[in-house]
Formats: C-alpha cells, structure tokens, sequence
C-alpha cells in the first residue's frame, strides 16, 4: 500500500485503472472461489500446540533469586491464556544495534529455542522483534540463559529503545533520509542516561521517507525523515497510538537536522518527565493530558536547548 502510490505516481492513475479494468475480467473468468485445501491447510497451521502440565515454580524462584532475570522478564515474557506458560518476546533491539538485526548465530540460537521450549513456533513481530508465542514457564529461566550468550537477553520491549525504524537511506532506493542511525544515536543515548525503566512505556518510530513503513504516524513519538534541499531534515510527531485508542500523531512544528535529532527526543523525554504526575502516567497519557504546548516548548525554546546541551 505504501509504495503503490510510487507506481501511480509514475504511471499516471489512468493507465493504473486501465490496466486494472484490463486484468480484471481475465481474473475473474478463471476465478474459482477459494481454494479450501489451502485454507484449512493454514487453518491447521495456527492451530494451538498440544500443551502440557508445566509446574511456575522454578519460573517465580528465578524471579526472586535473579535481578536481572526479573527485569527482563517484566517487559519481555506477557501473560499466557494458558496457565503455566508465558510469552516471550525476543529484542532485536540491543542499544546501539541495528534495529530488527539477527545475526545467522542469532537466528540459529533462536530456531533451537523454539524447538526445545517453544512447540517449534516463532513468529516476527511488527515491531522488528521475535516471539516465542508458547513457552511453558518453568522453561523461561533456561531460554533467557541462552539468550544471554549471544547478547539476545536485552529487556527493553516497549520502552524507549525498542523503536521501530525502516530501512531508510543505508538500504532503501526510496529512501530520502536516514533511520538506522537515529534509532542508534537514540538508544545509545537512552542507556548512556540510564533512564529507560523510568520512562516506561514508549514507542519511538521512524520512517526514511513518507512511505511510512516506520509507521511514524502512530508513534508516541514519530520521526520522519526528508529531504529539504539536498539536507536531511527530520519531521516529528507526538501522540500517535497503534493500540486499540489508535490515532494519528501531530506535527510538532519544524523539522530538525540530522546532528539535533538525538538531542530533541532527549528533550522531548526529559519534558515528559517533568510533567507527569505520577510515575505510572505514560508519555502517550501525559500527551493527552497536557497537549502540545509544553512539548513544543521543550523542543523549540532556545533555553530548553541550551539547558539541555550542558
Ligand atoms: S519508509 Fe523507509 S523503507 Fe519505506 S520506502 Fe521510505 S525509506 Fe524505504
């Protein structure tokens, strides 16, 4: 959808509808229905595993014995509908790496999880990273052991540094601007500050360009990147929600260079932090509270710039 625009835009809509009008009947004419094997073969594919009697013990001694264990698994193992089992969600998103990234170690690593712990399902997410959708929780302490030695144990799903980012000009020909390397620069800055598990609850999202794939429109925060005279300028929205209260997030104002953009999320952070009223309140919450105007005064006022580059 993103990109079909570009294939309107070159071709013109009336030879776009024309050739549509042109194939559409041909389809039709051979059209016949849907094909049922084919869908009661994928039907069986997403049918629930067989699962077992699995004792949480081990799961909540491990939590209680293990700091770091526990950490992780409050923002990366979610609630199960089956008792005894969890979910586990695996970051590609280690600060300062390329969001999304695995590497063939990484992958095989994750491949034996699923098919020792996992009822052989993994699933990639929207959001760049990999699930285990069905882990019995007596088994989570041994995957997130195994995890941690091919530095796949980050726990930073949903928070700050778990941004979501496109391609963008380091591999897209439709690119007009950077995204890996904000998203770096913006984790990098996240864990030199130490501040993630205080902000809690944040989706950072960036686009290369309008096609969106970033789906920066619906970031807390959301970065696009363009391309103003040859110099790569980087537009920012708040308030955008993927969830099920979705909306579409507002342009601050003007867009900012490639070396401001790190320092501008910090300040819009920092802003957030300020204002709300008790830990517990998101930023997306805060944003809804108190609008625009302070954020955008933390983003533009030239004393918030200069408190924040000291
Ligand atoms: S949003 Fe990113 S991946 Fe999508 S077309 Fe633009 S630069 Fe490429």
């Amino acid at each position: 959808k993103a990109r079909i625009k570009i294939t309107v835009h070159e071709n013109g809509l009336d030879e776009i509808r024309a050739l549509v009008e042109d194939e559409f009947p041909r389809r039709r004419a051979v059209f016949g229905g849907v094909d049922q094997a084919l869908l009661a073969d994928i039907t069986a594919s997403f049918a629930p595993p067989a699962f077992k009697q699995s004792d949480p013990a081990p799961y909540f001694a491990a939590r209680d014995a293990d700091p770091v264990f526990r950490a992780w698994t409050d923002t990366n193992v979610s609630a199960h509908r089956v008792p005894g089992y969890g979910i586990v969600t695996i970051s590609l998103k280690a600060h300062g790496a390329t969001p999304g990234d695995a590497s063939g170690d990484q992958m095989r690593l994750v491949a034996d999880l699923g098919e020792k712990y996992g009822h052989n399902d993994i699933r990639a997410s929207h959001a760049q990273n990999l699930v285990l959708p069905h882990v019995p929780l007596a088994d989570i302490p041994a995957v997130h052991a195994a995890l941690k030695t091919l530095g796949l144990a980050t726990g930073n799903i949903g928070l700050a540094s778990d941004i979501i980012a496109c391609p963008g000009m380091d591999y897209c020909a439709l690119a007009t601007a950077r995204s890996i390397p904000v998203a770096q620069g913006i984790a990098t800055r996240i864990e030199e500050l130490k501040i993630e598990h205080e902000v809690g609850q944040l989706q950072i999202k960036i686009s290369g360009c309008i096609n969106a794939c970033g789906h920066h429109h619906v970031g807390h925060i959301g970065i696009l990147g363009l391309d103003r005279a040859g110099v790569e300028n980087y537009q920012i929205t708040l308030g955008g929600d993927a969830s099920e209260t979705t909306a579409i997030g507002t342009r601050t104002g003007p867009g900012f260079a490639y070396d401001e953009i790190v320092p501008a999320i910090e300040r819009l952070i920092f802003a957030y932090l300020d204002l709300r009223e008790v830990p517990e309140e998101t930023f997306l919450e805060v944003f809804n509270r108190v609008g625009m105007a302070p954020f955008k005064a933390a983003l533009y006022d030239a004393e918030a710039r200069a408190y924040a580059a000291e």
